[in-house]
């Protein structure tokens, strides 16, 4: 199955008089982030993440600050043209997480809502989006808002494949479809230990 990786990183100062976006969110705070478009750091990272997960360049390629079409633009549009690039290239989403470092405001109040949204604006389920939220211990960088953000994509053609696949074949023998798909099946009760559900509500 033909699986790729993406990381994204981005930073944004904080200034007075602006509002504050991030996650495709308007969050109430007295400064927003300074930027050409509209500074929201997270979306920014998890487009370079995408678009670097098919080798497409970065925001910059796409959307250049020089270019006064980009001045205060929603980054929602750069987030669509990144899940452009990866259809083209034929990959989808399989899961994203991604890490907000600032001093304030506090994201943990808002993570669900901002894992809804951002769930949203990418199509795929809040289960399958990370917010973690961390503060600039020791970094002495509190005026400043940071975001990293990770992407797996896998190729569409595989998931057809796969569907195409169990949708032929009788319900008995989906373990052996498994098995021909995974090789080996791996039986996990047999180790004597359960696997549990991960819990998308732990936002700690
Ligand atoms: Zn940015």
């Amino acid at each position: 199955m033909g699986m790729r990786i993406g990381f994204g990183f981005d930073s944004h100062a904080f200034k007075a008089g602006v509002p504050l976006y991030i996650g495709g969110l308007l969050i109430e705070h007295p400064e927003g982030l300074a930027g050409h478009s509209d500074g929201d750091v997270l979306l920014h990272a998890i487009t370079d993440a995408l678009l670097g997960a098919v080798s497409a360049g970065d925001i910059g390629t796409f959307f250049p600050p020089s270019d006064p079409r980009w001045k205060g633009a929603a980054s929602s549009l750069f987030l669509k043209t990144a899940m452009e690039e990866i259809k083209t290239a034929g990959y989808k989403i399989v899961n994203i997480d991604t890490c907000l470092v600032m001093m304030r405001p506090k994201i943990v109040p808002i993570a669900g809502e901002l894992r809804e949204r951002v769930a949203e604006l990418l199509g795929i389920k809040p289960g399958e989006v990370g917010i973690k939220a961390k503060t600039p211990e020791g970094l002495n960088q509190d005026g400043v808002a940071v975001a990293y953000a990770t992407v797996l994509l896998e190729s569409l053609e595989a998931d057809a494949g796969l569907k195409k696949y169990a949708a032929t074949a009788d319900v008995d023998d989906m373990d052996a479809v498994v098995e021909s798909l995974v090789g080996v099946q791996r039986d996990l009760s047999a180790l004597g230990r359960k696997v549990p559900a991960f819990d998308a509500d732990d936002l700690t």
